[in-house]
């Protein structure tokens, strides 16, 4: 590939003022601190408008978004049926708090493309959709530990808190006993007296740790592919040992595919690695740029919210929103168009970054690695061949250098956030015209490190 200019976007006198201005009403002037001065050094570039893969900042200058909203912008920005659909709903009320045609219609597609969903219940975040697959599993099993592994993130839920955040590898204790790393104040401590911490990865560590603890739970929880530690693959088969084991102990397989649902494959993770989880749980995609979650899995469980004493309760006002339910529909119409020919399309400009990105470091010669495939991957500057787990994130990926990139990326119109814990997304408004920008920034920006 001849390599193009790059253009410069460096200029960033708007975002300074109104981030002064912002920090003056909210917390370090955002709404989430990856968001914010703790990610990006020289303060947030304050966002204007988007379009298809691009996006405005407030200084007028355009980037290549690669971040998509941490995954949410499966179409891209603005996608004019997205657009349409929200402009003709919103005219007749964008919500009732009450049964309407939207909120099935919504269901049934989900329905129709995730295998394992024989019902489904929608929350407004992903967190609220893991917070509720426990509250299940819970009442299910009527055992009250769950595990989760180091390194997964499943929202800010109190238990759910425990060892999501990277540290330094001599902080991390065994691998089968893990020193237990609270990612939050303000979470009473007996609240982790009921997880139970697995290294990922690891079938003989996780099966040691079951021998010990697996008749006690509730749930195994995993994400598929590890996507806050950057991406993490599986390896070989160890899902399904995992969802088996899990079993073994009468304990239920939640998968949480809020990062993965409808971007691997119309069903998901679980349709890609043929699983059958217990419980599923979504967000990010499903919404196309709105927010929800949902669980899916079978009636025997969901049905456990039916009214009566024994519920498992889960209120809303705005569960089902109107709107959001009909993008939904819209989105995922989208999606299983031609037989979801858009799937190909976002392998395709995947794996041509990926490879291109590959390449640039090979020529550079840049310790750097690229793990994923097609619709999501990370960078991860490292002499190592693969980063397998929290551990290897924790000790081998130079968190500070792929910052460095990304700032320098920054300026030259890609717009990625610089935590090496999130991870490139490409959505159905990418096209290969987006790659032949990133490649030749990528090339300048590791020049200047070599
Ligand atoms: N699960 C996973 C795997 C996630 O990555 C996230 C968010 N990054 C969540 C759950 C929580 O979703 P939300 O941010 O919508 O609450």
């Amino acid at each position: 590939m001849t390599m193009k200019m790059t253009t410069k976007t460096n200029t960033r006198e708007r975002s300074r003022e109104w981030y002064v201005r912002a920090q003056r009403s909210l917390i370090e002037g955002v709404n989430s601190p990856s968001r914010g001065a703790a990610v990006y050094s020289l303060g947030p570039v304050i966002l204007d408008r988007g379009r298809g893969s691009r996006l405005w900042d407030l200084d007028g200058n355009e980037y290549v978004d690669f971040m998509m909203s941490f995954g949410a912008l499966i179409q891209g920005h603005a996608h004019p049926k997205i657009v349409e659909v929200v402009s003709q709903t919103m005219a007749g009320g964008s919500h009732f708090a009450a049964a309407t045609p939207a909120e099935s219609e919504a269901a049934e597609r989900l329905q129709r493309m995730v295998l394992s969903a024989e019902a489904v219940r929608f929350t407004n975040s992903g967190s609220e959709a893991t917070m509720l697959a426990l509250r299940l599993a819970r009442a299910h099993t009527g055992r009250t530990k769950f595990l989760k592994f180091e390194g997964h993130y499943h929202g800010w839920y109190d238990p759910y808190c425990l060892n999501g955040h990277s540290h330094p590898a001599e902080e991390l204790g065994p691998r089968e006993n893990p020193t237990r790393l609270p990612d939050s104040k303000g979470i009473p401590a007996s609240v982790f007296d009921d997880v139970v911490l697995a290294p990922w990865n690891d079938l003989e560590a996780l099966e040691n740790i079951l021998r010990r603890h697996g008749r006690e739970l509730a749930a195994v929880i995993t994400e598929p592919i590890m996507a806050n530690m950057g991406c993490i693959l599986p390896r070989d088969g160890y899902l399904q040992r995992v969802c088996d084991l899990a079993h073994q102990y009468g304990a239920l397989f939640i998968l949480d595919e809020v990062v993965t649902g409808f971007r691997y494959a119309p069903g998901g993770c679980q349709q890609h690695y043929g699983l059958k989880p217990d419980l599923s749980t979504f967000g990010k995609a499903l919404g196309a740029g709105f927010p929800v979650g949902a669980v899916a899995g079978p009636r025997s469980i969901l049905d456990r919210m039916r009214w009566g004493s024994n519920m498992v309760l889960h209120y809303g006002t705005f569960n089902g929103h109107r709107l959001t339910m009909r993008v939904i529909a819209a989105n995922l119409d989208l999606l299983m168009a031609n037989e979801g020919a858009v799937y190909k399309q976002i392998y395709a400009v995947g794996d041509a970054t990926i490879a291109g990105l590959r390449d640039v470091f090979r020529r550079r010669k840049i310790d750097a690695i690229v793990q994923g495939f097609g619709p999501m991957f990370q960078i991860y500057f490292t002499s190592r061949d693969a980063i397998h787990d929290y551990r290897d994130y924790c000790e081998y990926a130079d968190t500070a250098k792929y910052s460095r990139f990304i700032h320098g990326l920054l300026d030259r119109g890609i717009y990625m956030t610089p935590s090496n814990g999130l991870h490139w997304i490409i959505s159905t408004a990418h096209t290969t015209q987006d790659v032949e920008t990133l490649l030749p920034a990528v090339d300048e920006v590791c020049a200047e490190m070599a």
